[in-house]
Order: C-alpha cells, then sequence, then structure tokens
C-alpha cells in the first residue's frame, strides 16, 4: 500500500529504511509479526532492485534462500517468479554443499518483491530520505526525520541502508558522492551514527560494465544452459513457469590482461584514491590480472539481464577503470570485439557499522529499538542482506511483546552462522557466506531448511497459514514416504539376483536402506518395487540425502563433540604452524601473525574454518 500524507503523519510499530533486500524482507517480516509498519526508501521504482549481478543464490548463498524462504520470507518465491536459468552447483560434490542459483529478469524480481509486499494489509510504503533518528529521554529510538524536516514517531528502527551510507562512486580517477549508479549517497543517517558513537569503516564493492547483447557476436562462444527442469527456491513451489534462456560463457586474454598492466595506475583501487577493502571472493579484474599473474585467462559468464532486455552483463570482470580503457579490453575478448558498453563499470565506497555493535537480535547493543541490517552490517550479498532483514524484522515486531528475542543459532541454520559470525567476530572485509563457514554443514542442507526453520517460525508467529499447511502436508508426505519405504525389503541373495549388489549377509535390506546406496540408482530401486514411483521425486531425494549420510553425520557429531570439549585447550608457543599441512596457506599466515593462545581464541580469527580448527586440535594432541 503506497501511503498518503495523512497517514504518514501517525505513529508506527516499526520503521525501516531502505527498500533493498534487508529492508524489504525487513518490512515483510514486521508485517507478518502483526506489527504496523512503514517502509521508506528513496525511490519506490527502486524497491527489490539488484545493485549488481541479476542473479539470486550461489553456494552458501542459495542456503540462505532456502532458510529466509522456510521463515516465509519474499527472496524465494520473488526469484521462483523472476528467474530466468535455475542451475544446482557443485553437483559433483555431496548434497551439503551443492548450492542452488539462479539467473534473474531483473524486472520480473524486483516486480515480484513489490507484488509480495503489496500483499500486507499493515505495511505501507513511503518515498522519502531518512537524514536523522529521533531518540528519547531512554536511549531509546522514537522516531525518523526525513529530508524535509518531518518526524514520523515509531517505536522501533531498522536501518537497512547498503552501499548508500557515505557512499563514494569512483570511475577511473574520478570519484563523486553517490549511493550507486544514479542515486545520491545517504551522509545524514552516516552522521546520525557517527554522533551516537558507532564504530563505522569503510569497505568497497565493484560492479562490471554492462554490454548490448546486440553487439555480441554469439555465434562462437560456449553456451551455458540451465537444470531442466529448473529446481524452485522457495518450499511453496513445485515447478518454474518463467521462460528460461541461456547464457554464454568466454575468456579474457593475454591481450586482455596487457591492457589492463597497462593502464592499471588509472584503476582507483591502485591510485590510492579506494581507502577500504573490497569483496575478496569478488575481486576486480584488474585485481585478478595483479594477483594471479601466471593465469593467462579469466571465465567470463555473460549474464542476460531479462527476457525483453538486451543488457548484459559480464559476471567476472567487475573493474572501476576509465570507461575508455574498459572498452579497449572487452574488445580484445572473444566474442566481444565489436561489443558496445551501455554503462561503465564502477567501484563504490561506502560506510558500514562494525557489527559487534548489534546483539544477535541485530538490535544495537548502544540504542534500544534501533536494528541494522543489510550490507550496511559489512556483508555483501543480496542473500546476506535479506538473511539479516528477516532476523531483525521479527525481532523489530516481538518488541510489541514480551516475547523472547528470535534467535537461529549456528546448528540451526546458516542464517545463525552469518549472524554469530558477525556480532561476535565483526569483519575487516566484506563477509560473503560460504557452506565451509558452518560446523555443522551435513546438517544444514538445502533441502531441509523448512524442517529445521519453519516450526521455529511458526512458533514466533512469522508463518503464513498457506506455508503452515504445505509444511505440515511435506511433513506427513515425508512420513508416508519413509514408513512405505521400509515396508518394501527383501533378503541380500534376492537383491543379487536381481542385480543389485549388497554384501551377502543373509540379512534384510529395506528399500530405504538401499537409498543411501550412492551405487544404487532410484531407477534400480523402482525396477524392483514399481510402487515406490508413486512417492513425490522430490521426497525420495531428502530421504536418499539423509539415508546417504547417516554413518558421516554420526562421525561429525564425534568432531563437535570433541570440538566442544577441547577449546579452552591452550596452543604451544612454539608451536610450528608449517608442520599443519591441511591448513590453507591463508589461515597459517593468520595464526602466525594472530599467534593465538588457545583453540576458542583460534576459532575466533576471521576465516579460521571449523575443519582447521580439527586439524589444529589433531595436530596438538600429537605434539
Ligand atoms: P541495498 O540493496 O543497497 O538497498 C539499500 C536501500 O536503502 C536502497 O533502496 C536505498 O535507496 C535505501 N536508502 C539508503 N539510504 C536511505 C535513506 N537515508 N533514506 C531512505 N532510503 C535509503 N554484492 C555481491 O554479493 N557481489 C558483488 O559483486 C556486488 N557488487 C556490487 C557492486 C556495486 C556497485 C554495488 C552498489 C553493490 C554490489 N553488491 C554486490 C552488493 C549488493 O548490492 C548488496 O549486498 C545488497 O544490495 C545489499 O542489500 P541491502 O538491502 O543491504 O542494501
Amino acid at each position: 500500500m503506497i501511503v498518503s500524507r495523512e497517514t504518514f503523519m501517525k505513529k508506527f510499530d516499526v520503521i525501516v529504511i531502505g527498500g533493498g533486500h534487508a529492508g524489504t524482507e525487513a518490512a515483510s517480516a514486521s508485517a507478518r509479526m502483526g506489527a504496523k509498519t512503514l517502509l521508506i526508501t528513496h525511490k519506490i521504482e527502486t524497491i527489490g532492485a539488484m545493485s549488481c549481478n541479476p542473479a539470486i543464490g550461489g553456494l552458501g548463498k542459495g542456503h540462505l534462500v532456502r532458510e529466509i524462504d522456510a521463515l516465509d520470507g519474499l527472496m524465494g518465491r520473488a526469484i521462483d517468479k523472476g528467474g530466468i536459468q535455475f542451475r544446482m552447483l557443485n553437483m559433483s560434490r555431496g548434497a551439503a554443499v551443492r548450492g542452488l542459483r539462479a539467473q534473474a529478469d531483473r524486472k520480473l524480481y524486483a516486480q515480484a518483491i513489490k507484488e509480495l509486499l503489496n500483499e500486507h494489509e499493515n505495511l505501507t510504503i513511503q518515498e522519502s530520505a531518512i537524514e536523522d533518528l529521533q531518540l528519547n529521554s531512554e536511549n531509546e529510538v522514537s522516531g525518523v526525520i526525513t529530508h524535509s524536516g518531518e518526524t514520523i514517531a515509531c517505536g522501533s528502527v531498522i536501518l537497512t541502508t547498503g552501499t548508500f551510507l557515505g557512499g563514494k562512486m569512483h570511475l577511473g580517477l574520478v570519484s563523486k558522492p553517490a549511493g550507486r549508479w544514479g542515486e545520491e549517497a545517504s551522509n545524514g543517517l552516516s552522521m546520525t551514527l557517527k554522533r551516537l558513537n558507532f564504530k563505522l569503516g569503510r569497505l568497497k564493492t565493484g560492479t562490471p560494465p554492462r554490454l548490448d547483447g546486440n553487439s555480441i557476436n554469439w555465434s562462437i562462444l560456449e553456451e551455458q544452459p540451465g537444470d531442466t527442469p529448473p529446481p524452485p527456491f522457495s518450499f511453496l513451489n513445485d515447478t518454474i513457469k518463467t521462460p528460461q534462456i541461456t547464457c554464454f560463457i568466454t575468456y579474457t586474454n593475454e591481450q586482455s590482461h596487457r591492457i589492463i598492466r597497462d593502464n592499471v595506475s588509472k584503476s582507483p583501487l591502485y591510485s590510492g584514491a579506494i581507502e577500504g577493502p573490497g569483496p575478496r571472493y569478488c575481486p576486480s579484474i584488474e585485481d585478478k590480472v595483479r594477483r594471479f599473474s601466471d593465469r593467462s585467462a579469466h571465465q567470463i559468464f555473460l549474464e542476460p539481464e531479462g527476457l525483453d532486455d538486451s543488457t548484459i552483463y559480464p559476471n567476472g570482470i567487475s573493474t572501476s577503470m576509465p570507461e575508455e580503457v574498459q572498452l579497449s579490453f572487452i574488445n580484445s575478448i572473444k566474442g566481444l570485439e565489436n561489443a558496445r558498453i551501455l554503462r561503465p563499470g564502477y567501484a563504490m565506497e561506502y560506510d558500514f557499522v562494525d557489527p559487534q555493535e548489534l546483539k544477535h537480535t541485530l538490535e544495537t547493543k548502544k540504542i534500544k529499538g534501533l536494528f541494522l541490517a543489510g550490507q550496511i552490517n559489512g556483508t555483501t550479498g543480496y542473500e546476506e542482506a535479506a538473511a539479516q532483514g528477516i532476523i531483525a524484522g521479527i525481532n523489530a515486531g516481538l518488541r510489541l511483546s514480551s516475547a523472547p528475542a528470535f534467535i537461529v543459532d549456528r546448528s540451526e541454520g546458516y542464517i545463525g552462522v552469518l549472524i554469530d559470525d558477525l556480532v561476535t567476530k565483526g569483519t575487516k572485509e566484506p563477509y560473503r557466506m560460504f557452506t565451509s563457514r558452518s560446523e555443522y554443514r551435513l546438517t544444514l542442507r538445502n533441502d531441509n531448511a523448512d524442517q529445521r526453520l519453519t516450526p521455529k517460525g511458526m512458533t514466533v508467529g512469522c508463518i503464513s497459514a498457506a506455508r503452515k499447511k504445505a509444511f505440515q502436508t511435506k511433513i506427513d508426505d515425508l512420513k508416508q514416504a519413509r514408513e512405505k519405504l521400509l515396508s518394501f525389503k527383501s533378503t541380500t541373495s534376492d537383491l543379487s539376483n536381481r542385480g543389485i549388489s549388497v554384501k551377502q549377509d543373509g540379512s534384510y535390506k529395506t528399500a530405504l536402506e538401499l537409498l543411501g546406496y550412492e551405487s544404487i540408482s532410484v531407477d534400480k530401486i523402482k525396477s524392483i518395487w514399481p510402487d515406490v514411483s508413486s512417492i513425490k521425486s522430490i521426497l525420495i531425494n531428502q530421504l536418499k540425502i539423509e539415508e546417504g549420510y547417516r554413518g558421516y553425520l554420526e562421525r561429525q557429531q564425534r568432531d563437535i563433540d570433541l570440538y566442544r570439549k577441547d577449546v579452552s585447550i591452550t596452543i604451544p608457543s612454539d608451536i610450528n604452524y608449517d608442520d599443519i599441512g591441511s591448513l590453507s596457506n591463508e589461515l597459517r599466515d593468520k595464526l602466525k601473525v594472530c599467534q593465538p593462545h588457545s583453540i576458542a581464541d583460534a576459532h575466533q580469527i576471521q576465516g579460521m574454518t571449523p575443519s582447521a580448527v580439527v586439524s589444529l586440535l589433531h595436530h596438538i594432541k600429537k605434539l
């Protein structure tokens, strides 16, 4: 609902500032919690906008989207409507580390987000810029102040301003204040946070030039099709109805690298114009060429930005070199010889708040009722932002009652891992999610996010009646499927006669047990018990994963127990980290610099993975 001036003067329970990925999830979650919510953002037309790549999900990120969906958030349903190519990444690896990713039609995605927001009767949306916050005498937030000086009263505020706080855009050696391309920075709120003594830092991000698809020679490029049928993100959807497209692949070459090297002094990254660190796992092409000088080519995915849009997003060549240098290296690439740039790539530098200023609810420790979510907390990515938005929205909604805080812990979801990492360790560089950040990744899978989180969401009250029903149906179906598979059994010799090789111990094997064998296909099991075909494939796949992982899960549990028992172990001062072969060079260097005293201290080091902690433990025990 778009608000009128009169409505605007009324008091709201929760005001969300910013209509990006964190803000839209926060506003929807707060509204689902029954709070009278106002979403204020610079421009209604940019609600749900993707500032950079037109894609949702990926490794680690796909898990976050499923978890957001399990809590009845928007992202999964929106990408199912706006997705134009779906792919499950990491298919050659175990199910726990696979990540669903979808290419999006930007317009369809943003439209889907707006439509979902409009379903909330108690959510109003206003176009405005917020300049300041109002606090009461108890150091509690009590309102927001717009650029025109109006005060809007409220009980809680969720700040989700993304890259806009003190934002500065860099293109070549030219820089100017901006929130992102064509949009103004948010300087007032940056000053407010400084005045309130929040610890701020600077981070940087960048985006590639956008190309005109009509100027690309597609015929000589490698095609990259999506999965068929496309797997949906949302637990509410069985199929994807949006038409699907193909992406293409090309590569940089020696000539492109030479052009970049010859002009690197014109990049703000190397001229000293940019202070803040950028996303380590999404470096600019000038960074890649400098850091990996032995590589003669870097892969580029050419991704359409929409079904009726000829704009192409060249994924892998984010840059802030001057536009003429961008054109020159682009034209040196196969298939892009005559490519035209529709909009140059650029870098953004912005303020972020040290997330150690936050509680696990994402409420600030300093100001009651003030929540922060998204890129403002030092993360990068739409999914990380949305995951924080939903938690802030639920907890801001909960302030209306005396109910306990809503916290997803590390063993329940990647959302818990993300927030725990941020609020306990802080971050010095844009934080993105990876499955390796979790100690419990065999449990925290894509396929079971609803089983992990929907009941928790139901308890707190953020789940719609439709999702509750769909969830209960899935649980009932799973139970019946398990019972059915347990009821089909055969002796090992009978199975052997039917072409299934299992250990001949004379026992009976159930269809459920056989599902867990990697070497036995579902089709083979169906050929023995045709009735198995009546079970939905989504249920079969989930039961196959559970059965297949059973032994690993037990082993992981032992590692977790060992880890918990041993966190207080002291690390000998003369330890030689070079002796631990399984540690990455990056972690080894960090350990040498930080010199942690105990396993608990080592665990706090940014980037320290659970498996690295276990390796360290095993090594110390051998000394
Ligand atoms: P945003 O999506 O930025 O939304 C912020 C919202 O707040 C906007 O709607 C804005 O209008 C509104 N707003 C701000 N201040 C005010 C105010 N004072 N009053 C009212 N409204 C306000 N992510 C990656 O994962 N990989 C990348 O490579 C990558 N590259 C990027 C490159 C660029 C140039 C940019 C700009 C972003 C990039 N991102 C990248 C980051 C990604 O866009 C963000 O992680 C994500 O959008 C963050 O979501 P958010 O909701 O926190 O903020």
